[in-house]
């Protein structure tokens, strides 16, 4: 008995003139109508095992709705992609992006969600950026990985630890980049403290009260709202500071000196979190 031909869905894509010659269905059921040779010119992972090329013969692909769409978007010879910069686009169904864009080698949408991504570290929450560092440890992906790594020491061991359950590697080298980080914020507060730099301030006895009355203005400031600071934001901070009316910067007594050397060594040994994947 023949089935009756089921009318093929419509292309998505907006302002899409091109004839739908495959029908592809998304894990959550949805139909979309494709085009074969947009597919296999955009992907080099096309055509996937099971193809079929036949209208009433729909292909099961693994994707969801909401990437599909997405990538589909990116199978399109068009001026209008789909903007990953938008803070809209869930985190699940970005990164659920980028590892369809990996299977199906689709190097526009890869490219656009390593962009998309790096945009969104500064704005993710801890579960977010804690999904992004799981997603690029279990794909050896180094891409970037420091933007979205150093926001994550100040959220709890516990909260992390609960997150990483069923990724014991990925808790663990967390877990040592985290010390690092402990490690680090000493060797920072002992460079911002006046005793590490002990010479005499001119014919004083004393350390240098110039270049101590200057760290006051930075203690605390390795942090801001819980994240290290960059080598960049404190030395602009440090440009301001030197800015301000009353404010020394050079003593003499060579304090000055011997701070400024070892201050932005400090900073170079801040962790990085491919020291503790290779
Ligand atoms: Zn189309
Ligand atoms: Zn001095």
């Amino acid at each position: 008995m023949d089935m009756p031909t089921p009318l093929a869905p419509a292309c998505r894509v907006e302002g899409c003139m091109i004839a739908v010659d495959v029908v592809l269905q998304s894990s959550d059921n949805e139909l979309f109508g494709a085009h074969t040779k947009n597919l296999e010119c955009f992907n080099e992972g096309f055509p996937p095992a099971g193809w079929a090329k036949k209208v009433d013969e729909v292909v099961v692909l693994t994707e969801s709705s909401a990437v599909l769409t997405l990538l589909l978007g990116f199978t399109h010879n068009s001026l209008a992609l789909p903007d990953l910069e938008d803070g809209d686009i869930d985190i699940d169904n970005l990164l659920s992006l980028c590892e369809a864009a990996e299977k199906y080698g689709n190097f526009i949408a890869l490219q656009a969600c390593r962009r998309g991504l790096k945009n969104r570290a500064k704005t993710l929450d801890p579960d977010g950026l804690l999904k992004v560092l799981r997603y690029k440890v279990c794909r050896f992906d180094s891409t970037d990985i420091n933007d979205f790594a150093r926001r994550t020491p100040g959220i709890p061991v516990k909260e992390v630890w609960s997150f990483y359950k069923g990724y014991p590697e990925v808790y663990y080298l967390w877990s040592r980049y985290q010390i690092a980080w402990a490690e680090w914020d000493a060797e920072f507060d002992s460079a911002m403290d006046i005793n590490s730099y002990p010479v005499r301030h001119l014919n004083d006895v004393r350390q240098c009260p110039e270049l101590d009355k200057y760290l006051d203005y930075f203690r605390g400031s390795k942090k801001v709202s819980g994240i290290r600071v960059t080598w960049e934001v404190f030395n602009s901070n440090r440009m301001f500071v030197n800015g301000l009316p009353g404010i020394k910067t050079m003593c003499g007594c060579g304090a000055f000196t011997k701070w400024t050397a070892n201050i932005q060594k400090v900073f170079e040994r801040q962790p990085r979190w491919e020291d503790f994947t290779n």
